[in-house]
């Protein structure tokens, strides 16, 4: 999204009364306690981005990275910030796999394309998804329909059933990304192993919860088996008085239009929580 969007309406919000502090990093750079000490509610809404470990051997090769890192430093390339200090990761005139299927995936296919990349390879463990959705399809399976991301339109070639076995190097640098076809059941399948050739591979399997370490650790709210931040969803209260939990960080990673959900309930939970009473629409 471009970036007078957002300051737009940090513009409206603080007229409206909110105070933005930048580059606090609570739990990090600011105790939490400061929070609790100095305010009568506080609402956490850290999102999920601890990244899912796909326990492969030899991620520590150059040239393999998590999605996040690759994507928040072109994001503040783009938007003309200082990147002086962050080591670049960049596609250009390199070959790229994608590993996962997700919208993170899609993003990291579409930042390798703009960047120059020579190729982009994602791989899917899923099978292909027909064309056409089966509308007889019935709970608890959903019916699938083969879908193109604007990324993945700008040329992006798919593997699907796809799993990753390992990873090849030289000198500690990628050089190739070890596959193998699986069956619906996830099984590899014998004697279909491929090597894609790689110098860069972004690993986009999914989110494992919310960063535990910092903030959550230092609020004390008690988190369930998945690192979500435990409430519900009518008060959103965590297991501490007057902290407050919404979006990824009590759903786990998951959609904006969630997140704007939870963030308007919250609101309304916290005034009344606060005020004893409402006007906030749910
Ligand atoms: C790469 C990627 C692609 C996605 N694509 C889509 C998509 O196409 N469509 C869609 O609907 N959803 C998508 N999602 C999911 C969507 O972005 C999230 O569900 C949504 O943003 C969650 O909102 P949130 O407010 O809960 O958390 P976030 O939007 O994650 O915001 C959390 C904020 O808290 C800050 N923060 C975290 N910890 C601290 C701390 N200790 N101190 C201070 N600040 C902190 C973070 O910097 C961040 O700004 C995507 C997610 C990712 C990661």
């Amino acid at each position: 999204m471009e970036k007078k969007h957002i300051d737009r309406r940090v513009k409206q919000m603080e007229a409206e009364g909110v105070t933005f502090h930048y580059n606090v990093n609570v739990g990090v750079t600011l105790p939490f306690a400061t929070l609790t000490d100095e305010h009568d509610a506080v609402l956490m809404t850290g999102g999920a981005e601890a990244p899912r470990d796909p326990g492969l051997p030899d991620t520590n090769l150059q040239g393999v990275h998590y999605a996040m890192p690759y994507l928040t430093q072109q994001n503040k390339r783009v938007g003309g910030e200082d990147v002086s200090k962050i080591t670049p990761i960049l596609a250009g005139g390199k070959h790229v796999v994608v590993i996962g299927g997700g919208d993170t995936a899609s993003d990291c296919v579409g930042t390798a394309f703009r960047q120059g990349a020579l190729s982009v390879t994602q791989l899917d463990i899923r099978p292909m998804a027909p064309e056409i959705e089966n509308k007889l399809t019935v709970w608890p399976y959903w019916p699938t329909k083969f879908r193109t991301s604007s990324s993945q339109a700008e040329g992006a070639e798919r593997e699907f059933q796809a799993a990753t076995l390992g990873l090849e190097g030289r000198n500690g640098r990628l050089t190739g990304v070890k596959c193998v076809r699986v069956d619906e059941k996830r099984k590899p399948i014998p004697g279909t192993e491929f090597v894609l050739q790689a110098d860069l591979c972004f690993l986009a399997i999914g989110f494992a919860g919310s960063l535990i370490e910092g903030m959550i650790a230092q609020s004390g709210a008690a988190v369930d088996k998945r690192a979500n931040v435990i409430a519900n969803e009518r008060d959103y209260r965590t297991s501490v008085e007057k902290v407050f939990v919404a979006g990824d960080m009590r759903r786990g990673q998951s959609l904006v239009v969630w997140a704007i959900r939870e963030g308007r309930q919250a609101a309304h939970a916290i005034d009344k929580h606060l005020m004893g009473e409402t006007i906030l629409p749910v």
